[in-house]
């Protein structure tokens, strides 16, 4: 296995957690500690999911575009394949908004007690 930059492990590190808050929310049981490479961050994620972000970490590596790559956002390349690409579209909305109402809550909670 190649090295990975700060870089990738970074974005790898933001998808793992998206794709971990999004299986807690969707998917019940059978959900197995999958380690992000490089090795600092422990997902719980289910089969289904730790396939998914298996993709999402191969497609990472394979990305034509190193080094001067831009965000996956802006991306010209789009290397993902349209059902994985849908659902990491589906994945970084819901999880995203989950994120923020938690984050709300935290604030209210700090500012109430
Ligand atoms: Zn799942």
């Amino acid at each position: 296995m190649q090295t990975l930059t700060r870089q990738i492990e970074k974005e790898l590190k933001v998808i793992g957690r998206f794709t971990e808050v999004w299986c807690s929310g969707h998917h019940h049981g059978g959900r197995q500690p999958v380690t992000v490479p490089g090795g600092t961050v422990t997902l719980q994620l289910c089969p289904d999911c730790a396939e998914f972000f298996a993709y999402a970490v191969q497609k990472r590596h394979t990305c034509p575009l190193e080094p001067e790559k831009p965000s996956c956002k802006k991306c010209p390349v789009h290397c993902y394949a349209p059902p994985q690409r849908a659902k990491v579209r589906q994945i970084m909305a819901w999880s995203g908004r989950r994120m923020i109402l938690r984050g709300r809550l935290d604030y209210l909670w700090k500012y109430l007690f």
